[in-house]
């Protein structure tokens, strides 16, 4: 039995307010907004996050989003969008159903971007060195 509540939103077992769909995604607006717009884009197939779900599908599901990152731009009071995705409870993925959110932002949202943190003399040529090594 699958218990997941995206699963259950496309079958139409729990409401949602839809804005886009066809045969292979779903887009309908996120229950808890960060602003008023704030979108999640899902396929219908289940995956648990990003990486298990397919190339063709990921690319997909990016073009979809920025078809309505287009549409807040042109229909809300919206000057651009942000679009992301979590992955990993660390990362806070709650729903582990693979999900963008398209946000839609406005110069005075009073949303802030993220903390930055420094890389002392050497240490970013160390971590990329790392990275590029484990890339598939
Ligand atoms: P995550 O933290 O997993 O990236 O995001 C999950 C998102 O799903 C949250 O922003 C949360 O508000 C939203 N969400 C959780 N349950 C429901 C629901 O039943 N309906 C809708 N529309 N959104 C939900
Ligand atoms: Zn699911």
């Amino acid at each position: 039995m699958n218990d997941c509540i995206f699963c259950k939103i496309i079958k139409g077992e729990i409401p949602s307010t839809k804005i886009y769909e066809d045969n292979n995604f779903l887009a309908f607006l996120d229950i808890a907004p960060v602003n008023f717009g704030h979108t999640l884009i899902i396929p219908k197939e289940h995956f648990k996050d990003t990486l298990e779900t397919p190339d063709e599908i990921l690319s997909e599901l990016i073009i979809v989003g920025k078809r309505i990152g287009g549409a807040l731009i042109k229909s809300l009071p919206a000057e651009g969008f942000n679009l992301s995705t979590n992955n990993g409870e660390v990362a806070g993925q709650v729903v582990f159903h693979t999900h963008f959110h398209i946000i839609p932002r406005r110069m005075d949202d009073g949303l802030t971007h993220w903390p930055k943190k420094e890389y002392k003399e050497g240490e970013a040529g160390e971590v990329a060195e790392k990275i590029k090594k484990a890339i598939e």
